[in-house]
């Protein structure tokens, strides 16, 4: 069975963290430290702090950003429900934009016109007019009873790897006073161009405010479970360190070197979202990999799109002028020209052992987040109509050459 995804592993990742076992210290230590400056390093940004997994990264990094319970956070439905989830995390409620269809990534056009159709500004800052009709029995809002519906913050997602359309999203925020925070679970090793498609830089810098990504095994490095953070004020990193220590002002590090008795104090309500040193052992060894994985990566959806250019049933993902992806999945469409429908070309694949998914999912057609005011077509065909083929670094020639064959063999048959 040819699968979607597997991770890279191997004797590296095994042998550095049997290191950490050995040395006697196994939670948040000096490994983390380490993953930590050398995540920093690679993406460019100043400060980087890891947590147990992209969704408690999501919500510490709404908190941060002064998400307040009962405040709405603009966002796309068509993503891992992770990052609606994480929205209620913080007591607060996902309204959802539209992606551009291309893209798969929230359209700018339809921000733009929420922001300016469907919020207000009163006093307090900029708020949806909509927020009663938000009601669903697991919302926060009905615990809530102060005035609801602030927008506490754009929570754009670089879905699959691809970066969103920074460029005409960073002046909407800043025009209406927002922080932008950056979904990129799946985008760690993409790039991004802020002019056009002249100079390139890595996702996480952070463009937004503050960038959260993913270790999961089904993204393109991988820690097990793990998450990064990712922001440019030191104020902003020693308030993530203290929320994912309980509050502690100093770390268990910090006191073990201390040649002094030293006593902590715990100045914060706070979490226990610490990654252990084992983890960023693994960590550290994917990142040394990530450049040539991406590389890979990225040859073989070239071979994809120049294999599959002439079906003219399918429509292939593609990279905007300032996108460089690392394609942590690869989609194709399936036109409404196609003889065989979505479905059925996934189970002709799997008969012939190759593993697809369907599109990304769309949170708002999940039970907790269903809602008649929600109109998003363009994340609903995505949905429907497209599949995601394996990709993943030991992908073969051969495997490719099968996977090719019997996808032009499902259109023809
Ligand atoms: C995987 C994913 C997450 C969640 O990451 P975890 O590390 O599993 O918590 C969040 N957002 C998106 C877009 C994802 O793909």
């Amino acid at each position: 069975m040819i699968p979607v995804a597997k991770p890279y592993l191997n004797d590296d990742e095994v042998k550095a963290v049997s290191e950490v076992i050995s040395s006697g210290w196994v939670t948040q230590g000096p490994k983390v430290a380490e993953f930590e400056e050398a995540f920093a390093a690679y993406t460019g940004s100043p400060h980087a702090c890891a947590v147990a997994n992209c969704t408690v990264a999501l919500q510490l990094a709404m908190l941060v950003m002064d998400v307040r319970p009962g405040d709405v956070v603009i966002t796309v439905s068509h993503s891992f429900i992770a990052t609606a989830n994480a929205v209620r995390m913080c007591s607060a409620e996902p309204v959802f934009v539209d992606i551009d269809p291309d893209t798969f990534n929230m359209s700018p056009a339809k921000l733009e016109h929420m922001l300016a159709e469907e919020c207000e500004q009163r006093s307090g800052g900029l708020y949806y007019k909509n927020v009663f009709a938000l009601s669903s029995p697991e919302t926060p809002f009905n615990h809530i009873e102060q005035q609801l519906g602030r927008v506490g913050a754009i929570l754009v997602v670089h879905q699959m790897g691809l970066p969103c359309d920074m460029s005409a999203i960073l002046p909407l925020a800043q025009k209406y006073g927002l922080p932008v925070i950056e979904d990129a679970a799946c985008a760690v090793g993409s790039e991004i161009s802020l002019d056009g498609g002249k100079s390139f830089e890595p996702v996480g810098k952070p463009h937004g405010d503050i960038a959260c990504f993913s270790f999961h095994p089904r993204k393109v490095m991988t820690t097990g479970e793990g998450g990064m953070i990712t922001c440019r004020s030191a104020d902003v990193d020693a308030r993530l360190r203290r929320l994912r220590h309980q509050g502690m002002d100093v770390s268990d590090l910090q006191r073990h070197e201390s040649k002094k008795v030293c006593f902590e104090s715990y100045s914060t309500t706070a979490y226990n979202f610490r990654m252990t040193d084992m983890q960023a052992a693994m960590g550290v060894e994917q990142l040394k990999k990530l450049p040539r994985m991406v590389v890979r990566r990225r040859e073989i959806v070239e071979e994809y799109r120049r294999r599959l250019a002439d079906l003219e049933h399918i429509t292939c993902a593609a990279e905007p002028v300032y996108a460089r992806s690392n394609w942590q999945s690869f989609t194709i469409r399936v036109n409404e020209s196609s003889p065989r429908s979505r479905d059925e070309i996934m189970q002709l694949l799997m008969d012939s052992d190759i593993a697809t998914r369907r599109g990304i999912m769309n949170s708002h057609q999940e039970e907790p987040y269903r809602n008649e005011i929600w109109s998003l077509p363009a994340s609903e065909a995505a949905r429907d109509n497209c599949i995601i083929l394996p990709l993943y670094y030991k992908l073969t020639d051969q495997g490719l050459d099968l996977i090719v064959e019997r996808l032009k063999a499902a259109f023809d048959g």
